[in-house]
């Protein structure tokens, strides 16, 4: 048996084989070869093996009804057709001589590139489609076997790191547990991780390759994970995950019970979610409603930028699918670890502090719009809140709202019918947290996002694995930014949750609570373990006798339904 240590994500035992999660790098040859012949038909075999693929990628999303994947697929089989554009230019840099690989890698790249300066933003996002292509095709050149990276069977999942886009697309039905030899606590990985609830370790510097296929148990409890356990610790280790789900089944008796201290101060449990797919996750833990949706999700998981009428349809069907409850909608908060092919942003030398979220919403009024259009038609589905990121200036508020106004009017006048919307901001900068009194003035809501918040008022790159010991979450200069946020929105009525990662922060809870935080919005595993710790706490020892629990800054009330059907167009395509 070996025991490898790292640092864990979440808690909870995962027990099972490792699969080595490996995207393949390849090294192109660049010398000059003879046989020119034997190149293009290596080539033109490789084009057909894609084609065929893509075909069949397109086949098995009709067959399930993803009409709107399939047409990718079908769309790259017709790309490999284009012998303009794509196929004679590799057949030229082949009759110079070089390999069919050589001849992929800098043909599509230049595809690619070619796309990417059009002014079209619809051939602009044609650019990422080629570089797909490109893979598919070194894949096949190189006789990698891709088609299941995360192979066919359940499995603790074992990675040097794994980026936001594909996280996204694991198979969520064959991951055990998650390690990574790299990662921070606060990426968005770990974020997903912990929404998923996968025991999960970051930061394990002696994953090696040799584990794959090796039984093996992700303690997430002792932040380690055994490699062929002795029988003495699989014991001890199935037992503490028995015990861990018979606890998980106890805790279901707390749905539908009120989210209230013992003497009688309340505080809203809501969710964090990633799109529609997460709705069950939300009903299933009777979260009270949707703290924050983070819809750049929407947009990694499309390969094109997402139209109107895609993410009106991915808005109306979690405010659908969840109504009377309220759903906080963020607008996209592309940018920093989240980037996008088709988004063309440029790298820059830091990321966290550049080009991202509203700064890139309020440069492309265009590409905003489009969001903010698709928001507004659904909110006549449910109950919608529309909160904007990165905030720091009350001048960023005033436009955004301008913005949407001219949406909503808009949309009016094309007799499209608008439902009520509550507006907030994420208060995730210290410039934001400093000038809350000032904001409050523009908003019905706040949202403190702790996670930036830290990364901001501590100076700490929440990406960085090398800062982990530095990473004070509970960081007094923090602790004093949230406090007194919540206390300048009571004073303008303004209610105030935490939809970062620190409002699932158990040893916090009772000091969120005493400071009168209106909402807790937290993974969606988290509502009932959290609903249970407000129910055994006492408030009352906090307060001179004759002071009442504090009141909530603003009643939400849950808005009637109005469901309607739109005219038009799109009421024919989605009422
Ligand atoms: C935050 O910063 O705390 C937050 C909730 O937003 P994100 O983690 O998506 O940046
Ligand atoms: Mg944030």
């Amino acid at each position: 048996m070996q025991t490898f240590k790292g640092t864990k994500i979440v808690n909870g035992i995962a027990i099972g084989k490792i699969k080595i999660y490996k995207a393949p790098v390849y090294e192109i040859n660049e010398e000059l070869i003879t046989d020119i012949a034997a190149e293009i038909d290596r080539f033109e075999a490789a084009r057909v093996k894609v084609q065929e693929d893509q075909n069949a990628l397109y086949e098995k999303e009709m067959k399930e009804g993803h009409k709107d994947t399939a047409g990718i697929f079908e769309a790259h089989a017709m790309m490999l057709d284009d012998e303009d554009s794509l196929i004679d230019p590799c057949k030229e840099i082949m009759a110079e001589g070089h390999t069919a690989e050589y001849a992929v890698r800098e043909g599509f790249e230049a595809a690619a590139e070619m796309f990417r300066g059009m002014e079209d933003p619809y051939f602009q996002a044609r650019s990422a489609d080629v570089i797909d292509l490109k893979n598919a095709m070194l894949d096949v050149l190189f006789g990698a076997d891709t088609a299941n990276l995360q192979g066919t069977e359940p499995a603790i999942l074992v990675a040097e790191d794994l980026a936001p886009s594909e996280t996204v697309k694991l198979d969520k039905s064959l991951l055990l547990g998650l390690v990574t030899r790299q990662g921070s606590s606060n990426s968005h990985t770990a974020i997903l991780a912990r929404s998923m609830n996968w025991p999960t370790l970051i930061q394990c510097h002696d994953v090696a390759d040799d584990w794959d296929g090796k039984f093996a148990i992700l303690d997430g409890y002792n932040s380690c994970i055994y490699i062929e356990p002795e029988q003495k610790i699989i014991d001890e280790l199935s037992a503490k995950q028995k015990a861990d789900r018979e606890k998980e089944a106890k805790l279901q008796e707390l749905k539908g019970k009120p989210s209230v201290t013992k003497d009688g101060q309340k505080v809203r449990l809501y969710a964090n979610i990633g799109g529609p797919k997460d709705v069950n996750a939300v009903i299933e833990n009777d979260a009270e409603g949707v703290g924050l949706f983070r819809s750049e999700f929407v947009y990694l998981n499309s390969k094109t930028d997402p139209t109107e009428d895609e993410q009106f349809a991915a808005y109306k069907k979690v405010l659908e699918g969840l109504a009377p409850r309220l759903v906080v909608i963020r607008t996209c908060d592309i940018g920093a670890d989240k980037t996008i092919d088709y988004m063309n942003l440029d790298k820059e030398e830091n990321p966290a502090l550049g080009f991202r979220a509203i700064r890139i919403c309020l440069s492309r009024p265009d590409f905003f719009k489009r969001q903010l259009r698709a928001l507004l038609r659904a909110s006549a589905y449910g109950n919608l809140g529309i909160m904007f990121p990165m905030i720091i200036s009350k001048w960023e508020v005033v436009e955004c709202k301008k913005i949407l106004e001219e949406c909503r009017k808009e949309l009016e006048a094309e007799g499209v019918k608008v439902g009520k919307y509550e507006i907030g901001i994420m208060i995730e900068t210290p410039a934001a947290a400093l000038c809350a009194d000032e904001l409050a003035e523009e908003v019905d809501f706040f949202s403190l996002g702790t996670n930036d918040l830290t990364q901001y008022t501590c100076a700490i790159d929440r990406q960085s694995a090398n800062l982990e010991r530095f990473a004070n979450t509970h960081h007094p200069a923090l602790l004093r930014l949230i406090r007194e946020t919540i206390e300048a929105g009571h004073r303008h009525n303004t209610w105030v949750g935490i939809c970062g990662e620190l409002g699932a922060d158990p040893t916090l809870s009772e000091e969120f609570l005493k400071w009168g935080v209106d909402e807790l919005s937290v993974n969606p595993k988290s509502i009932l373990p959290l609903r249970e710790r407000v129910r055994n706490m006492d408030l009352s020892k906090y307060r001179t006798p004759k002071e009442e629990p504090k009141p909530e800054a603003k009643k939400v009330e849950a808005k009637k339904v109005e469901a309607e059907k739109p005219k038009g167009l799109f009421g024919r395509l989605f009422g």
